[in-house]
Formats: structure tokens, sequence, C-alpha cells
């Protein structure tokens, strides 16, 4: 838990947010701006300001991050249309919360390059 950060406020069940699923690493809520049909967001428990803030010890996280993301995508019947994941990354990279997401945007086609 990181002071000040909004997504550590939102684990914490301080902050509401629409639950997708829950494990003893991963969280997934529903993006109160959505993207897409479907915007989740999918986040480690454990606060990593970025996906380039994650070190050697981190590498099972990242795994499960991913996993816990395809079941989700599966759930909310995603597989198979098909999907994006987003992780922006750093100021340039478009990111705005400074602990590690992974968007999953998915109802829509979608296009190529992003902007
Ligand atoms: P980023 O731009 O950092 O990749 O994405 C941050 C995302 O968090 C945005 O899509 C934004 O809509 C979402 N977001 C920001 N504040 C909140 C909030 O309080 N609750 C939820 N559910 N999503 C949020
Ligand atoms: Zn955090």
């Amino acid at each position: 838990m990181a002071e000040d950060c909004l997504f550590c406020k939102i684990i914490a069940g301080d902050i509401p947010s629409r639950k997708v699923y829950s494990d003893e690493s991963v969280y997934a809520f529903h993006d109160i701006n959505p993207a897409a049909p479907t915007h989740i967001l999918v986040i480690p428990k454990k606060h990593l300001k970025a996906v380039n803030a994650a070190g050697s010890e981190d590498e099972a996280l990242l795994g499960k991050l991913l996993l816990a993301a395809n079941k989700i995508a599966e759930q909310e019947g995603l597989a198979d249309e098909g999907f994006r994941y987003v992780i922006n990354t750093g100021d340039q990279g478009g990111q705005t919360v400074y602990h590690l997401h992974l968007h999953i945007l998915g109802g829509r086609q979608c296009t190529w390059p992003p902007g």
C-alpha cells in the first residue's frame, strides 16, 4: 500500500470500484471512464508504479497479472472476437495513474496505430 495512491485505495476498499475479479495477488475493476464497451483495469495488489518498475522478484506477479487478464477476457466474452491489452507507461506513454495497470479493451473494433 502506497500513500496517496488511487489504486491502492481502491484495493483497500477506501474508494469504491466495480469489482470484476480478485485473488491473492490481482484485483480487477471497471474503468470509470470507459474507452470501449468493455474496459477493465487489472492491477497487482502490490504497489508497483509502472510495468518497468518491476524487478526479477516480480516475475511471477507479472505472469499472474496476464493470466488473470486472460481469465477475465474469457469470462467477459471477449476471447472469441478479440480484445486489446494496453499498459501505458510514463508520461509520454499516456500513464496518468502511477500504479501498474493493464487495460482490457473489448467490444468494438480497435484501430492501429493507437493514438
Ligand atoms: P492510464 O491513463 O494511467 O493508463 O489509465 C488510468 C485509467 O484509470 C483511466 O482509464 C481512468 O479512466 C481510470 N481511472 C482513473 N480514476 C479512476 C477511479 O477512481 N476509478 C476507476 N474505476 N477508474 C479510474
Ligand atoms: Zn498503488
